[in-house]
């Protein structure tokens, strides 16, 4: 069997496992979601909210379900039918250049994939969250929110993997170096100016108004050195009942956002608090160290498609007789996908340590912090319907922040 085949088996046998892994984790989850009302529940939930808690994660768990078998079915049946290499040939036999051919082919799968999700989205948003009463997004808001994410995925990916491909083009040898270092710039650039940048575009955010809540704020601030013009209030309300909080940026360029649904259910004390976590996210530098790691990991990524990608079993693995830059990276990631999980697990136990912190932080710098932090987070996993049992190997794969009565039994 030639070189090619075998990667072809190794590209099926990859997006397989990972469905059947996805599957079984999610299963157990499922099944550790639903116990009888414990001790420690009993503390955040009535029995009808924990009724209601399980109801809706078993709502998510079906849509997930269903939707992963939907969108491997498509992905594998497009690669045995060998849809990419023909999507590839067809785009080249009209394009000249081999740069726009890329960018097409890869604008082309955006496009698709963004579609592909469509009615998943749709059905979370006006079937789940809306029987659960968390949906706020009118029709016309969610359709407007759609084409800005396709617009800016598009508008940023597109000159970006242009760049790529041209330094690929160019400077072959060097290619995982200089690609890496461009990835980086721009990776630096978003963590410092994505969020000021972007959010705009699809929420308000505007200086907290005078009053009680901005006094405490004021004087915790003022104890902390962090500027009260970098805090902003979000109209996060538009599109959920559901409550949060976020920082975001480095040095100077940092904005901490307290979302509007959070300052009307939570008492003055229980948002300072909240506001004393995000302060510890700056003080404790976890979007520094966050922007280092995704550097290793994107590092990692280029090093090996720098020694991969020239090579043409790659191209002809999914079903193409020329070599070409989209295809080899397309059937690159696929086989990469091992290593993203990994990386993924690392990411989020670093992301959940750093909660961690965060909660600490509160804890050490505002009197009192602790019977607010346990109160504001128990009424935000109400709020949210939070599984209070989450699988230990669902919470590594997925989890950015630890999972409540764990977060909850370290404040005590
Ligand atoms: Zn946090």
């Amino acid at each position: 069997m030639k070189t090619s085949d075998w990667l072809l088996i190794g590209i099926i046998a990859f997006v397989l496992i990972d469905f059947a892994a996805g599957r079984v984790i999610n299963f157990l989850n499922e099944n550790s979601k639903n116990q009888p009302l414990g001790p420690e529940a009993a503390d955040i939930y009535s029995e009808a909210e924990y009724q209601k808690s399980m109801a809706y994660g078993t709502a998510n768990y079906k849509l997930e379900s269903f939707a992963s078998v939907i969108s491997t079915s498509v992905i594998l049946v497009a690669i045995i039918l060998g849809f990419f290499a023909k999507l590839d040939s067809f785009i080249r036999e009209r394009i000249g250049s081999d740069l726009l051919v890329t960018v097409l082919f890869i604008g082309i799968l955006i496009i698709l994939s963004s579609l592909g999700s469509l009615p998943a989205s749709i059905y979370s948003t006006f079937v789940i969250e809306t029987k659960y009463e968390f949906n706020k997004t009118t029709p016309k808001l969610f359709i407007a929110d759609q084409v800005k994410n396709l617009l800016l995925s598009l508008g940023i990916g597109l000159p970006l993997l242009y760049a790529i491909a041209w330094i690929y083009q160019e400077l072959q040898s060097v290619f995982w170096l200089v690609a890496w270092l461009l990835v980086a710039s721009f990776t630096l650039f978003m963590f410092v100016f994505g969020t000021r940048i972007f959010l705009p575009l699809f929420n308000k955010l505007k200086p907290l108004p005078e009053g009680e809540l901005r006094d405490a704020i004021e004087i915790y601030c003022k104890s902390q050195g962090f500027p009260l013009s970098k805090l902003y209030e979000m109209d996060a309300s538009k599109r959920s009942t559901k409550l949060n909080a976020f920082f975001s940026g480095m040095g100077k360029v940092k904005i901490i956002g307290l979302y509007d649904t959070l300052i009307e259910k939570l008492n003055t004390e229980e948002i300072v608090a909240v506001l004393a976590h995000e302060v510890g996210h700056y003080k404790r530098k976890h979007t520094l160290t966050m922007f280092l790691f995704s550097n290793v990991q994107t590092l990692i990524l280029f090093s090996l498609m720098g020694w991969l990608l020239s090579n043409p079993n790659l191209s002809a693995a999914l079903g193409s007789d020329v070599p070409s830059f989209q295809l080899s990276m397309l059937a690159f990631f696929l086989l990469f996908a091992p290593v993203s999980t990994v990386l993924g697990l690392i990411n989020n136990s670093f992301s959940r340590y750093n909660e961690y912190q965060a909660d600490q932080y509160s804890i050490e710098t505002y009197p009192g912090a602790v019977e607010y932090m346990y109160s504001a987070l128990k009424k935000l996993s109400v709020n949210s319907l939070s599984n209070l049992n989450p699988h230990p190997i669902y919470v590594a794969v997925h989890y950015s922040h630890p999972p409540i009565l764990k977060r909850l039994a370290k404040l005590k």
